[in-house]
């Protein structure tokens, strides 16, 4: 069966890519490369010994994408990744943002109405939730108003799919992702954020490798144990195969909804303290840190009750922190001394 996978060549789609080879589909890869290069095409084959079919196409061009479905008349799924994801850039430049992460969603959509059966996974994030009342964080806690323009695109994102499915063939699921960290075991396929990394673990890898002097730590006077923020790392290996169980519950016309809503966590938070401690036992070096002011934007506590995508998708995160930073860490080391040559 022929997948789509939209961002494939990005963090979590190339993970998800790997994972639907392992487990037989054809994969083919849409990405423009904005956020990602054409060298993880060959990583993913390093890792399953096939290439995924691949085209360098602007989901934003609305006649490439009815051109690509035309071509590709055989497509069983897809799975969206392909979206703008930097916060603050999100606050600076909205439209950016409506345009990418919702023309690109409206036309994907477009194209699958046409079909006879269509199923498509979203990327849905917990920050639809935003400081959520109750941890740990259920599928029905209640939406609340977006931080950001990002965090609006996936709300959006979320109602456009809900409305579609009603009156169309296209099934849906919606996976709503906690903190993905950590890269393939074999390092061949990671997270290389461009710039300064907005995201605690690409920091604190960079830190260690020496790239960047020392982490900066927002805030530890909010009301956790320890202080600091307390978020829901999972292992992009996990999540990936998130992607891919809930891609056969739709092919197996297993579900229950039209568009079903699912989080996908460990279950279990972790303060940035903790995760910079347990980088120093899985690294065996101290991390340079400070303490700074607070970060706008950022929630206390966030970490994600899992019950539904344990007992409706029989899937469970089997990573811990310690293995998903030790695969981030062993990554930060092998592509630094790629990208030095
Ligand atoms: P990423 O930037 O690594 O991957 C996205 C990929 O999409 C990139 O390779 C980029 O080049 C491509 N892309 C962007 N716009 C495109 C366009 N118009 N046409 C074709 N390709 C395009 O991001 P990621 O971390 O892998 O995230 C994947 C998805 O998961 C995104 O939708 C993101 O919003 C969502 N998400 C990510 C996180 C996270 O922390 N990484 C958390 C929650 C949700």
């Amino acid at each position: 069966m022929k997948i789509l996978v939209t961002g494939g060549l990005g963090f979590i789609g190339s993970h998800t890519a790997v994972e639907l080879q392992n487990q037989g589909f054809d994969v083919v890869i849409i990405d423009d490369l904005s956020n990602s290069s054409i060298e993880v095409l060959e990583g993913i084959s390093r890792i399953t010994g096939k290439t995924p079919a691949f085209e360098k196409l602007d989901l934003r061009e609305k006649s490439a994408v009815q051109d690509f479905f035309k071509r590709h008349a055989d497509i069983s799924g897809v799975i969206h990744f392909a979206a703008s994801k930097a916060v603050g850039e999100s606050v600076e430049n909205p439209l950016l943002y409506y345009e990418n992460n919702i023309g690109s969603l409206v036309y994907l959509l477009q194209e699958l109405e046409k079909k006879n059966e269509a199923n498509f996974i979203f990327s849905s994030s917990c920050t639809v939730y935003g400081q959520a009342g109750k941890m740990p964080i259920t599928e029905d806690a209640p939406i609340q108003e977006a931080v950001s323009p990002y965090g609006n695109t996936k709300q959006i994102g979320e109602e456009i799919i809900k409305d579609v499915v009603k009156v169309s063939n296209i099934n849906a699921v919606l996976l709503r992702y906690f903190n993905p960290i950590g890269a393939h075991p074999s390092a061949e396929i990671g997270e290389l954020p461009i710039g300064v990394p907005q995201n605690l673990v690409p920091f604190i890898t960079q830190t260690g490798i020496g790239l960047r002097e020392e982490l900066s730590v927002f805030g530890d006077d909010y009301p956790t144990p320890d202080g600091t923020c307390i978020r829901d790392y999972i292992h992009v290996v996990d999540l990936a195969k998130a992607h891919v169980v809930a891609l056969q519950r739709l092919l197996q016309k297993k579900n229950t909804e039209k568009a079903e809503v699912f989080n996908v966590g460990t279950g279990k938070g972790s303060s940035v303290l903790e995760v910079i401690k347990a980088f120093e036992k899985v690294s065996g070096q101290k991390l340079p840190y400070k303490i700074v002011g607070r970060r706008s934007g950022d929630i206390t506590v966030a970490y994600a009750n899992t019950n539904k995508a344990n007992a409706v998708l029989n899937w469970k995160a089997q990573s811990t922190l310690e293995e998903a930073l030790t695969s981030a860490w062993k990554w930060e080391q092998k592509i630094r001394k790629v990208l030095a040559k």
